[in-house]
């Protein structure tokens, strides 16, 4: 059975997608089998591993909505033990969609439970926000990891994020866990960037990762050419530290 994780962070920009992308890729070139699920209506997981939108014929949205199987969902991605199933605009609509219908928060746990089987791990990438998406995203998962960027504010938002996860822990998903906390875009020239890190894991404790991710231009370059990090530049220091996550991840295992 895979372990399914929810990449979360209501905020905007902090390497949710970054991370889903990058993380997945390492895990399959680790010999792990990976599927990816964009539940972004952005789609930047499904462009960013080279999925182009105007090809796909059944997206996470028919998945949730429309009963379409998952396993018909399921596109190949350059990495052969990396798969995903791809988000598209339709996805936009499903917040106010979901709304009236019966179940609404465990229609992606019921779908993944189809296809669990086929994988070792499943990464969700979740949107910016605590709707009804990143509802089913907590509903569905095994754990979360939470991307914290190491900015000014860092903190901001995380009780609000806490108290949806303990909600969810209460009310539809009560064995959820926190997998870990992941800092970001961490810049080694600001002492600001080291008093973040002291912050988080003041507040999160072991709960942080050992591994910490540097700004690295490798890694924002990437996406526009369909990429992970780890078939476009895998001597970057960005292919080396996610993959670095990738292995204490497993160690966790
Ligand atoms: P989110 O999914 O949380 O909105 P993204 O992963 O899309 O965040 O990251 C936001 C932007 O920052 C993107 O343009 C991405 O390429 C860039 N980015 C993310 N992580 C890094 C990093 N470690 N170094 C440099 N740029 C990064
Ligand atoms: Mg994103």
């Amino acid at each position: 059975m895979a372990k399914i994780i929810a990449v979360t962070n209501q905020k905007g920009g902090v390497g949710k997608t970054t991370t889903s992308v990058n993380l997945g890729a390492c895990l399959a070139m680790l010999g792990k089998r990976v599927l990816l699920v964009d539940i972004d209506p952005q789609g930047n997981t499904t462009s960013g591993i080279g999925i182009n939108k105007a090809d796909v014929v059944h997206c996470i949205y028919d998945v949730i909505i429309n009963d379409v199987h998952p396993k018909d969902a399921i596109a190949d991605t350059a990495i052969p033990n990396l798969k995903i199933i791809p988000a598209t605009i339709q996805l936009a609509g499903a917040e106010i969609e979901l709304v009236p219908t019966i179940s609404r928060e465990v229609r992606l746990k019921k779908s993944l439970h189809l296809v669990n089987h086929m994988f070792d791990y499943i990464l969700i990438d979740c949107p910016p926000s605590l709707g009804i998406l990143t509802i089913n995203s907590l509903t569905a998962a095994d754990s979360v990891i939470i991307p914290i960027q190491c900015e000014y504010y860092a903190l901001e938002g995380l009780s609000q994020l806490l108290n949806t996860v303990r909600l969810v822990q209460k009310h539809l998903n009560t064995t959820l866990q926190i997998e870990g906390v992941l800092l970001t875009m961490f810049d080694a020239r600001t002492n600001l960037g080291i008093q973040v890190i002291e912050e988080v894991k003041k507040y999160f404790q072991q709960k942080v990762y050992q591994t910490i991710i540097p700004r690295n231009v490798r890694l924002s370059e990437a996406p526009s050419h369909g990429e992970s990090i780890i078939t476009y530049d895998p001597r970057s220091k960005g292919a080396e530290v996610y993959m670095e996550l990738a292995k204490e991840v497993i160690s966790y295992e």
